[in-house]
């Protein structure tokens, strides 16, 4: 089960802590008037299911895509193709930019929570599992867009940026780079989608295994 939150449990003393210029911002404490409304359990078995067969589909996606980029930026790619993808790869070369992958992929993350919280987040790493988190933070839906997708744009863009200045074997490495992350982003892809059909003015929690929406609970 998730560990949802008890939004009557605290009195926050002024509503207006959240509101600069009128405009939702990023704020510990919740918005006295604010309640949960909605909430995406990321555990659902279905949910689960899915986002793993979208994600090894994403995979081949991204790969034929990443790849048709290299080999429009770097034409002599196209003569060799496939064959030098395979043989410049080891499995320890994909395990390490596995590796690297994932941690880039949480900095990026973090980098955005820190952007608007300015609040060092909680990232932590081991052989299974990589997280960046800051729990304590309500965040507006335009700050949680960005913080989903910040791996996807960020780490394709320098790769792209990249890619015409290295080798050939690099390119095949930075290409299953490219195409690891942005698969590997299913989770963020889904999340971002469901917080885009929430209403403009929440406020949203990552609580780890679930993402929680509250809203205003009447019209100021
Ligand atoms: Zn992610």
């Amino acid at each position: 089960m998730t560990d949802l939150p008890e939004p009557l449990q605290a009195t926050p003393p002024e509503s207006e802590s959240v509101l600069e210029n009128g405009r939702l911002q990023a704020t510990k404490i919740l918005p006295a008037n604010f309640t949960l409304f909605h909430s995406l359990d990321l555990t659902n078995r279905k949910l689960v299911i899915g986002m793993n067969v979208t994600g090894i589909l994403l995979l081949f996606v991204f790969g034929w895509l990443f790849w048709g980029m290299a080999a429009l930026l770097t034409p002599q790619l196209f003569l060799l193709q496939l064959q030098i993808f395979f043989n410049t790869l080891s499995i320890p070369t994909v395990l390490l930019i596995i590796v690297l992958v994932v941690l880039l992929h949480e900095l990026s993350h973090a980098l955005f929570f820190w952007l608007f919280s300015r609040e060092r987040p909680k990232i932590g790493f081991n052989l299974l599992y990589a997280y960046a988190a800051a729990p304590d933070w309500y965040f507006t839906r335009r700050q949680f867009v960005l913080i989903g997708l910040a791996p996807v744009l960020l780490i394709t863009l320098a790769g792209f940026i990249a890619l015409p200045w290295v080798s050939v074997v690099t390119t095949a490495r930075l290409v299953l780079a490219l195409t690891v992350n942005a698969a590997g982003a299913i989770g963020d892809f889904i999340v971002v989608l469901w917080v885009l059909g929430q209403p403009a003015n929440i406020l949203l929690r990552d609580e780890g295994t679930a993402v929680s929406a509250y809203k205003a609970a009447r019209k100021q």
